[in-house]
């Protein structure tokens, strides 16, 4: 449903969105709209799909993260996080 693309991770992955369903895009929205739902009996997908924040690429070789503002119609990445080093003792 969102406008196709391609981007190059700087890992050298390239994440594209063209294939659906996937497992590198998410869909994320606050707890507040998650409460919002709840709320409601019932949410038509139309509905759902317009209460999304970010849309989140995860890069599936080094998984960092690249977060969109969903209703941006530029598509132009806004943040990306990486993975930090730690230990897990
Ligand atoms: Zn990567």
């Amino acid at each position: 449903m969102s406008i196709m693309a391609r981007i190059q991770c700087k890992c050298g992955e390239l994440l594209w969105n063209g294939q659906t369903p996937n497992e590198s895009l998410l869909w994320v929205f606050s707890d507040r709209k998650m409460c919002n739902i709840y709320e409601q009996d019932s949410i038509d997908t139309l509905s759902l799909y317009n209460l999304i924040d970010y849309d989140i690429w995860k890069c599936p070789k080094c998984n960092r993260l690249y977060v969109f503002e969903h209703d941006n119609p530029s598509n132009t990445v806004k943040k990306i996080y990486k993975i930090e080093e730690m230990n897990y003792d």
